[in-house]
């Protein structure tokens, strides 16, 4: 899993990180997950070393780093905490992706600077109660009124929305041509008209906090709309080119927490007078993780460097989320069953993994929605 084909920057950006990991984010993780809240703080830590801006040009404060960067981070964080992981990947890869492809220059230079030095918080507000996987019944209305839009709807389960500072919103403009009457909208949190519900219970992810928003005639001035007014979530699924791969690596790098975890209980728990690793069923089962993870991890590199390299990788990202989000699971699953009933208890990191994961499958285009795409593409 140190890839040597990874160039000398990209090992010294990925130890730095592992570094990072290992002193501020794993020692807390199980905490930050017991307490439900995020530590917003961290936005400002991780934007003060650079890491924010990773997937960004410098001209907006970014670090220029690109698609096989951010997949780095990603692993990296989510084997420290995936709750943590996802609510900068949001922040970054969803919000701040939108704003840097689609966004004006006016927009940009507003927005993106503060975002990337963790100042403001952003989040990215795509689905309703009824818009899941179908993104053709988005209801959230945008209607122009003068120099206004004016949004009335609600979105569920917002990553970041408890405390964000800007929402990414995307909203009907005509709603009659389903999803290509979709605009997006960048809305203050101050706006009139908007409202935040308590952070929902979750299974998993503990320390990321989601909720609903409510828009009642909330006004957005039609400067603040983002890219063009009807095919503007088109235009953002074509360049949000991160999603997939930072999904695929968030699989990875929850599978590599399992492996590590397993491997070290294994070590250390004596059963029938030796360690269960001694056990050729155990040592299978840490070679079989070992194994699929580093496909995972190869084909999530694979794609980054596909986006990296300007060519395409609409399919290669599919098939990294796909294998990558299921490998992360099972490999989650494994762990706890290695670990026993010690894995099963609340302190354990093997059962906050267990819950951690399977979030990652339904994400950034389910399982189903991934298969349908690949197998689309194999009738080109
Ligand atoms: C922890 C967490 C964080 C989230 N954060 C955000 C966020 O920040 N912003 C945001 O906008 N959304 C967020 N979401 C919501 C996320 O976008 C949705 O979960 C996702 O779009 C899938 O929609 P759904 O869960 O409603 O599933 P549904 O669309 O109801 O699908 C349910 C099941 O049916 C399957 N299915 C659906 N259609 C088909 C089909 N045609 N063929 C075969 N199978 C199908 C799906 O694969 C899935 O297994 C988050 C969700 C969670 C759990």
């Amino acid at each position: 899993m140190n890839d040597p084909t990874l160039a000398p920057d990209v090992v010294q950006f990925r130890e730095a990180l592992r570094a990072f990991v290992e002193k501020e984010i794993k020692p807390n993780a199980t905490r930050w997950d017991h307490g439900e809240r995020y530590p917003t703080e961290l936005f400002k830590t991780v934007g003060d070393l650079g890491w924010l801006g990773t997937a960004f040009p410098e001209e907006v404060g970014g670090s220029g780093g690109g698609a096989l960067h951010y997949a780095v981070m990603c692993a990296e964080l989510a084997r420290g905490s995936a709750a943590i992981a996802l609510g900068i990947y949001v922040h970054t890869a969803l919000a701040g992706g939108a704003l840097l492809h689609l966004g004006t220059t006016e927009q940009k230079a507003r927005l993106l600077p503060a975002m990337l030095r963790g100042e403001k918080i952003a989040c990215w507000a795509y689905a309703e109660a009824g818009a899941g996987a179908d993104v053709s019944t988005v209801s959230t209305r945008a209607r122009r009124d003068g120099e206004d839009y004016v949004l009335n709807g609600a979105k569920l389960y917002i990553t970041n929305s408890p405390f964000a500072d800007i929402m990414i919103v995307v909203a009907a403009t005509v709603p009659e041509l389903g999803m290509k009457g979709l605009s997006l909208f960048i809305v203050e949190r101050a706006s009139k008209g908007l409202s935040v519900g308590a952070p929902l219970k979750k299974l998993g992810m503990g320390a990321s906090e989601m909720a609903e928003i409510v828009f009642t005639d909330c006004r957005v001035p039609s400067r603040d709309r983002l890219g063009p007014e009807q095919g503007g979530l088109i235009a953002a699924l074509k360049v949000l080119s991160l999603g997939r791969i930072a999904s695929a690596a968030f699989g990875v790098g929850l599978g590599r927490a399992a492996l590590e975890e397993a491997a070290a209980h294994t070590r250390q728990r004596v059963q029938f007078g030796k360690p269960l690793v001694a056990q050729q069923f155990i040592r299978f089962t840490l070679a079989d993780m070992a194994t699929r993870l580093e496909a995972a991890w190869q084909l999530t590199l694979h794609a980054a460097r596909l986006v990296d390299s300007g060519l395409p990788f609409d399919q290669a990202a599919s098939m990294a989320k796909l294998f990558a989000s299921e490998t992360g699971t099972w490999a989650c699953e494994r762990c706890l069953h290695l670990c026993g009933a010690q894995g099963y208890m609340r302190e354990s990191a093997a059962q906050r993994l267990y819950r951690d994961c399977k979030v990652i499958e339904l994400g950034e285009g389910t399982s189903e929605i991934q298969r349908e795409m690949i197998a689309r593409n194999l009738e080109k």
